[in-house]
């Protein structure tokens, strides 16, 4: 993880809070990075479209294939405040980013953020499905677990988006 990183998990950050501060609005953020320069960045929209798969991952994928006019965006880091889901796990697989990065991870937030329990999913189709893609964790983690509910924050069950 380098300087370069955190400046650029900053600006993920900023889209995020651009949601506001409160966790219920699922701010995550997310920039992918070619040559030096964003070429997207994009926050969760799923209840704004509303849209189940508008991640700002999966956002961001589409506005940087868009930006770019290419289907794959090799060379591309993308980095979310949050750890991706198996959904945009696979996106950036077969949108051929070079490299993911995010903040907090599955142990620094609340469980309702992920789909599984007991399976992380960034790990397992990390490793299933390509071994040149690299994903690291923890960058500026505890600016963006604060984005978020924490590991033991009560909640009540109904804003639990998963469970
Ligand atoms: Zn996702």
């Amino acid at each position: 993880m380098t300087q370069e990183d955190e400046r650029w998990m900053h600006e993920a950050i900023a889209i995020a809070r651009s949601k506001g501060s409160d966790p219920s609005t699922s701010p995550l953020g997310c920039v992918i990075v070619l040559d030096g320069k964003v070429i997207a960045g994009e926050r969760n929209q799923t209840k704004e479209l509303p849209d189940a798969t508008a991640h700002a991952e999966m956002m961001a994928i589409r506005r940087a294939c868009e930006s770019t006019g290419e289907l794959e965006l090799r060379g591309a880091t993308l980095y979310s405040t949050l750890q991706p889901c198996g959904m945009c796990t696979m996106a950036s697989i077969w949108s051929k980013v070079g490299r993911v990065v995010y903040g907090a991870g599955r142990d620094d937030v609340h469980e309702m953020y992920f789909e599984a329990q007991h399976v992380d999913t960034l790990t397992f189709i990390g490793d299933a499905y390509r071994d040149d893609i690299v994903i690291e964790g923890g960058c500026l983690r505890d600016d963006c677990a604060k984005l978020y509910y924490g590991p033991d924050a009560e909640l009540p069950v109904d804003e639990q988006a998963n469970l």
